[in-house]
Order: structure tokens, then sequence, then C-alpha cells
């Protein structure tokens, strides 16, 4: 009667199926990651699959002590046999709920490609253009010019059908851009070798994430590499938080306001779950990243909600 107590529910974020696992049972999970106190919440992320026709659906979940679902970290689709050659030279194109963006002021295509999981996200991408054979094609390229050069030039330019791309390259991925004119070529090369050397693959970046690296490199193409990791590795970005001294929330904004003036606008959403950080950085605070990203930090560090 009490086999439903601990198991932790959401909606598979590929095709919406209702999942459920036991974050006490490690054979209903693929991994689990817990995380540091995070605005008073101790928060685990759980990788969890489950297959579907010719296809296994993986998603990455925040999940909160009481078993709640509180976010998604990241969702993708492997093929189930991937000795079916009709699947070879194939790269998966990462699942999200809102299609790619089409242009930004500054790029008109960016691909981020993992060359040993096979996998695809399509940051920038126009609707008529087909991402996975676009990545397979690029892939031909950094193929070929690994064979000439001893070391391969970063970026390396080339065109592929009427775009001109520049790429950057490690062993693992591979991250191509279209520019709309060289503003911007100089800022994307300062971060591009952070986004491409990731050793953690397991950590399969959102297209949103690396969307927010483009919009802040538009605003701001001095971004530190520091800040441009912890937007790709923060998992807490799109977590829902719920603080349990709702009570308090106002002396709490209070307070923490005369030290980080932008707490009197955002803290008070974000403890009541009104807003991710995810949701306000992408919105009207975009510019004002460093602030956001220094509030978060005091909040942790000062332990204001433990
Ligand atoms: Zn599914």
């Amino acid at each position: 009667m009490t086999v439903t107590r601990n198991m932790t529910e959401f909606r598979c974020r590929v095709c919406g199926e209702l999942l459920r696992f036991d974050p006490t049972d490690p054979s209903s999970f693929i991994s689990k990651t817990e995380h540091d106190d995070f605005f008073g919440m101790q928060l685990t992320t759980y990788r969890i699959s489950h297959d579907s026709r010719n296809e296994r659906h993986i998603n990455s979940v925040v999940v909160d002590h009481a078993g709640l679902f509180r976010g998604y970290r990241d969702a993708y689709i492997e093929p189930v046999s991937s000795a079916d050659t009709s699947t070879r030279g194939t790269y998966w194109v990462l699942h999200e709920e809102t299609p790619a963006i089409a242009t930004t002021e500054n790029v008109t295509f960016a691909l981020l490609i993992s060359r040993t999981e096979r996998w695809v996200v399509d940051v920038v991408s126009p609707e008529r253009l087909n991402a996975s054979e676009m990545a397979a094609l690029v892939l031909d390229r950094v193929e070929e010019a690994w064979r000439v050069y001893d070391t391969i030039p970063q970026p390396l330019e080339m065109t592929i059908a009427d775009m001109k791309l520049h790429v950057w390259t490690s062993d693992s991925r591979v991250l191509c851009v279209g520019f709309t004119n060289h503003s911007l070529v100089r800022a994307v090369d300062a971060v591009a070798r952070h986004i491409v050397d990731q050793t953690q693959d397991s950590i399969v970046p959102r297209r949103r994430k690396l969307h927010l690296i483009f919009q802040i490199l538009e605003t701001d193409p001095e971004m530190s590499p520091a800040i441009l990791l912890r937007i790709m590795n923060e998992d807490m970005l799109y977590t829902t938080f719920h603080t349990p001294f709702e009570d308090r929330i106002p002396s709490i904004v209070e307070r923490t306001a005369q030290r980080h003036p932008i707490a009197e606008e955002i803290l008070g959403p974000l403890l009541r779950g009104y807003a991710t950080l995810m949701d306000l950085l992408e919105g009207e605070y975009c510019s004002r990243y460093k602030e956001v990203i220094e509030l978060v930090d005091f909040v942790n560090r000062r332990r204001i909600l433990g």
C-alpha cells in the first residue's frame, strides 16, 4: 500500500509519457549527482531512461530532498539498435520543446556536435536547414583537416553549400558558427575552447543554455570563461525553488538588497518559484547576468536560506 510513497514522477521531455522512479532504488535510474546546498535546498540530479518503439529517451531531472521533481537538465534520444546500418552516419538532433532560433543579430547558424556520442544541438538554425546533414558534412571536413594538418587551425574556416562557417574542434566536440558579420568572431573565439573542451560528455548542454551564451556575448563580448562554464554546467538554472520560509521572504529580500540591489527585483520571484534563473537571464536580466550570478553566490555563501 505504501509502494508509491518514494516514487518521483515527471513527464518525459521527448514524448510526454508520465515516468516514475524511486530515488532510493539505484536500479530505477542510470546515475545520480548530489549538489551542494542551493538556495536552502538539497537537490540531486538523476538520469533516467525509458524505451519507446525504436528509441531510448534519456532525461536528466533535478529532484529535491522530498523526492519532488524540480526541473530538467537535459533530454535526448538514442537509437535502441545501434547495429542498424540505416542509422550509421546519423547525428541525433537533441529534442527541445521550443524551435531553434532562426537567426540572431550576428549569428546565422550555430551547431554544437558531439563526435563521440553523435548528438547535435541546433543552437541557431533556420527552419529550412537539415541540422543532422549539416553535422555529418562538417564532421567530414573536420576529419579531412585532421588528416592533413599536424595542428588543426582554430577556427577552421569552411564553406558548406553556400554557408561560410567558423569551426572550433576538440577530440570530442565541434562548434560550428556562421556569422552575419565579423564583429562577434573574436568574442566566440575567446570562449569556444571552453565549449568544445568539455570532458564530461554525460552533460549534454541544452540549446537554451548555449543560446543564452550567444545572447550574453552579443551584449558583452568580454564574458569571462568562468561564468560561461557555470552557465554550461549549472543544473540549478532550470530549477523551480520552493523555500520553506515563505513568511520570511520580504525580510530576506530587503536584507539581501542592501548588498545586492538586484535582489529587490528578482529574489522574491525566485524564492516563490514564479521564475527560474534561466527565465530571468534569457529575459530582461541578460545584460545584468553578472549581478544575477553574484546574487546567487551571495545567497549560497552566506547560507541566507539555510
Ligand atoms: Zn519518452
